[in-house]
């Protein structure tokens, strides 16, 4: 049962893969999720007014930088994420944030970061400075290292993809709702009424909720009171169940974690935060 833990006391969920089908598309979502890690609007983030906001949305937050492939003197771009630029992030994510109360680095194709440039980047992933995220874009996180994706959480983007499951989307809302709401009995309850599905449909509704808290991260659906860590640790919650199913794991397995593991909501009394 023990690789069945999902998350190890102390582990970090500071540090997100960001995978979509194109470039733009992940960058975009990157994009909210810092200006959601620096807004200081208030109700949801990212407000989208406030200066830090403007600031993220013109690309001009001194606390948000982007690491991506660099142009020789030639002016030609690299092939890759070299392992000095690697250090030069660690050595930067330790110095404050300038305004905000964290610091993000977006990694653009993070996949172009060669394999020494990940193990080094692995060291900080492992024990990131406090208040600093980092986010892993890339269009292809098989390409990462398994060491490194099992430090992040992986956000899959499914904007723009043929047709969402409706019956999935229902499932997740209710499933995240009563997770939010506090109560572990009521949530072993839920559990138990919905273990009777296939294989598919379970992976079906992972993926959703998978979608639908990303959602939450970025300030696109209320949170219904759960913190960013809780989000953060359902994510991985929903990540490792994915993974189990594929493996083709028993439903009532998967539904036992789902009931057990998460940390519950302080009960939501309309708070959004
Ligand atoms: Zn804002």
């Amino acid at each position: 049962m023990e690789e069945l833990r999902f998350s190890d006391a102390g582990r970090l969920y500071h540090a997100y893969i960001i995978s979509a089908a194109s470039r733009e598309e992940g960058l975009r979502r990157a994009r909210t999720l810092a200006a959601a890690a620096v807004c200081t609007g208030e109700g949801p983030v990212p407000c989208g007014k406030c200066r830090a906001c403007r600031k993220a949305e013109s690309g001009i937050h001194p606390d948000i930088t982007t690491i991506r492939r660099q142009t020789d003197d030639k002016g030609k771009q690299r092939r890759e994420i070299t392992v000095d630029q690697v250090c030069w992030m660690i050595g930067d994510a330790y110095v404050l944030p300038n305004e905000a109360a964290r610091k993000v680095y977006i990694i653009e194709e993070a996949e172009a970061m060669n394999p020494a440039a990940q193990n080094k980047a692995l060291k900080l992933l492992e024990e990131p400075p406090k208040g600093v995220i980092f986010l892993l874009c890339t269009v292809n996180p098989e390409k990462l290292l398994p060491t490194v994706r099992s430090r992040c959480a992986e956000l899959k983007c499914n904007e723009g993809m043929a047709e969402r499951d409706e019956e999935a989307d229902k499932l997740a809302a209710a499933y995240v709702k009563t997770v939010s709401g506090g109560d572990r009995a009521k949530l072993l309850r839920w559990c138990m009424e919905n273990e009777g599905m296939d294989n598919r449909s379970a992976l079906a509704f992972t993926d959703s909720t998978q979608t639908l808290l990303a959602d939450m991260l970025c300030g696109r659906k209320p949170r219904l009171g759960l913190t960013e860590e809780s989000i953060a640790e359902l994510i991985r919650l929903m990540e490792r169940c994915g993974s189990y199913l594929k493996a083709n794991t028993g439903i009532k397995h998967i539904f036992g974690l789902l009931a057990v593991d998460p940390p519950l909501g302080s009960g939501n009394r309309g708070k959004d935060s």
